[in-house]
């Protein structure tokens, strides 16, 4: 076996070796000892060649120009179908394979291949005598042209729509699926963007690291990175000069690709984060820092299964159940029993411990077909999260119901939290539907409005939990989904953590706990700089949680206040990580 892999440094083998599968067209003008730099999304130091996605089918090569007679237009339509749902069904296939966020994701991808909607643009177009392929190019393009005019929702369902289309026209066409290769030498995935469906299916002892050009530190791209464990860097400026087979040394911390680097210094590198991950995996828990502060490290969660295997970590408990990810594929409403049966899964695989269960996020990039949003120029800043009840006020009735009845079922009580909260009132109106039910209310703060009056909606409930991923984007006005963007919803940024400082101080004077369940959370630099800032507990995705709690263990509460000291007086995300970095 060429190259390094967290458990293997072998230098004895010929590490010139290309894995065989995919050669990039696009020779590589990188000189050996470049390193490009991105945005880091999830730690760990790997070396490795690289391989690209499979190039998707080229259509001029594939249409002739003409139109097909009428005789044929049933067969080809036919065709056409057939095809779509042989996507449909082997992504339904990977789903069924993978758990958590990637079966959800493998799953809402397949029910995009059999989208009604422009399957429709498709059939239509087939019948007027266009050929399936071209009719499938312009289908998906009409919608990527409506999607892209719709803004922040759709920017991930663009890179679905655009992935389903290259596999219709592949299949079409009798070629190899595209997307993703499986390596079968370790390798580092280079590529400009990945579907979540691509991200999904990886096999983290193959794909030992991951690179995109576009693409932000929140994108469900980086989620599920997160959720698989794979070093990942996002926003990689002159990555796609990068051709297949070079060897490279990501560095999922620092945010950087050295391009060619010397062997053995990549080694030392390697072994290294090895030893560190070492010492970090002989971390239990509970989460304190070195001098016994203690700051709770919770896990995130999206369903049953997650929070079994999150159980496995030394997490103390669940700090975000992102309940709308569990209904991504239903076109109806679940019942109050189904739903409670649901929660009730995390509730009893963390029987005894804390659970936050948040309340449906239904819209922006998670829309939910049983809510009925409507259509928005804009929907990242419109009907979201707790705002549904404006539209729907039984569904959040319904849900609290659900939750209620889980907590009577399991005889653990979760706390519950409503996302997207703007103002006190909203806050005060969640609160007395929680405790109606016997539920201990919180709010989560994401939007600045909700930070700035953070104490006036203390006065209302129970305990905050900071959504960095969104706090970032409303506090820059930069979309999260954004790849241009990506320094500028980066959690270190000095003004997003200001309002983060503000918060915790709130929770402070107030004597309630301030948590952070946004990626933020999962940086073990800045987590010891929120625990500086007074923040109470860290929620972050189960692969982040002993990295996260070994660094704060190794650290003094006075050390992480130094450092947040440090990281408000500072101007730019980059300056703050590197003040950080100074004191801790
Ligand atoms: C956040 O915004 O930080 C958060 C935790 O919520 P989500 O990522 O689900 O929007
Ligand atoms: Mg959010």
């Amino acid at each position: 076996m060429c190259c390094f892999t967290p458990d293997r440094v072998d230098l004895s083998m010929n590490c010139c070796n290309v894995v065989h599968m995919t050669v990039s067209s696009t020779p590589t003008s990188l000189g050996a000892g470049q390193v490009l730099r991105g945005v880091p999304v999830v730690p760990g130091v790997r070396y490795a060649p690289v391989i690209r996605p499979g190039r998707p089918p080229a259509i001029e090569e594939l249409d002739s120009g003409e139109q097909i007679g009428e005789e044929q237009r049933d067969s080809e339509a036919s065709r056409f179908t057939a095809a779509a749902s042989a996507v449909a069904d082997r992504l339904r296939g990977r789903a069924a394979l993978a758990t958590g966020a990637a079966s959800e994701v493998l799953a809402a991808t397949a029910m995009l291949a059999q989208d009604r909607a422009w399957l429709g643009a498709a059939e239509k177009r087939i019948k007027e005598g266009t050929p399936a392929v071209r009719a499938t190019a312009e289908a998906v393009a009409q919608f990527v042209d409506l999607f892209t005019k719709m803004g922040g929702l759709m920017a991930e369902r663009v890179t679905d729509l655009r992935d389903i289309r290259d596999r219709v026209i592949a299949e079409l066409s009798g070629l190899p699926e595209p997307g993703v290769p499986v390596p079968d030498h370790p390798a580092i995935l280079c590529a400009e963007d990945l579907a979540p469906a691509d991200t999904a299916g990886l096999d983290p002892a193959l794909v030992v690291g991951l690179a995109t050009t576009l693409g932000g530190p929140t994108s469900h791209t980086a989620i599920i990175a997160r959720q698989l464990g794979i070093p990942c860097v996002v926003a990689v400026h002159g990555l796609d000069e990068l051709a297949a087979g070079t060897h490279v040394l990501i560095d999922g911390t620092s945010g950087t690709i050295a391009v060619t680097p010397d062997p053995a210094e990549a080694a030392a590198a390697v072994e290294a984060a090895e030893a560190a991950n070492a010492a970090m995996a002989g971390w239990t828990g509970p989460g304190a820092t070195a001098d016994g502060h203690p700051v709770a490290i919770l896990a995130n969660v999206q369903d049953g299964s997650a929070a079994r295997a999150a159980r496995e970590t030394p997490a103390e408990g669940i700090g975000l159940f992102r309940t709308e990810l569990c209904f991504l594929n239903r076109d109806t409403e679940p019942t109050v029993e189904e739903q409670a049966a649901i929660y009730g899964e995390v509730l009893d695989a963390f029987a005894g411990h804390k659970v936050v269960i948040r309340t449906l996020d239904a819209g922006s990039d998670k829309p939910l077909k049983f809510v009925g949003h409507p259509d928005e120029a804009n929907p990242a800043l419109g009907v979201r999260g707790i705002r549904i009840e404006a539209i729907q006020p039984d569904i959040l009735e319904r849900q609290l119901d659900a939750i209620a009845l889980a907590a009577e079922q399991t005889g653990n009580a979760p706390w519950v939290m409503a996302p997207m909260i703007a103002t006190p009132e909203e806050a005060k109106r969640f609160a007395a539907r929680a405790r109606r039910r016997g539920l201990v209310p919180g709010v989560m703060i994401e939007v600045p409005a909700a930070a700035l009056l953070a104490e006036r909606i203390l006065d209302h409930v129970e305990f905050l939990s900071i959504g960095t991923n969104d706090l970032a984007q409303y506090t820059m006005a930069a979309d999260r989904m954004s790849a241009e963007l990506a320094t500028l919803t980066d959690p270190w940024q000095p003004g997003v953590l200001a309002l983060v400082a503000q918060t915790a101080r709130a929770g402070a004077s107030r004597g309630k706990p301030v948590g952070v369940c946004g990626e933020a959370a999962a940086d073990p630099l800045l987590a010891c700089v929120l625990a500086g800032l007074g923040i109470t507990s860290l929620s972050a995705a189960a692969a982040a949680v002993t990295g996260v709690g070994a660094k704060l263990a190794s650290v003094t509460l006075q050390q992480c206040r130094d450092a947040a000291a440090a990281v408000l007086t500072t101007a730019s995300a980059a300056d703050a990580r590197a003040a950080a970095l100074d004191v801790l």
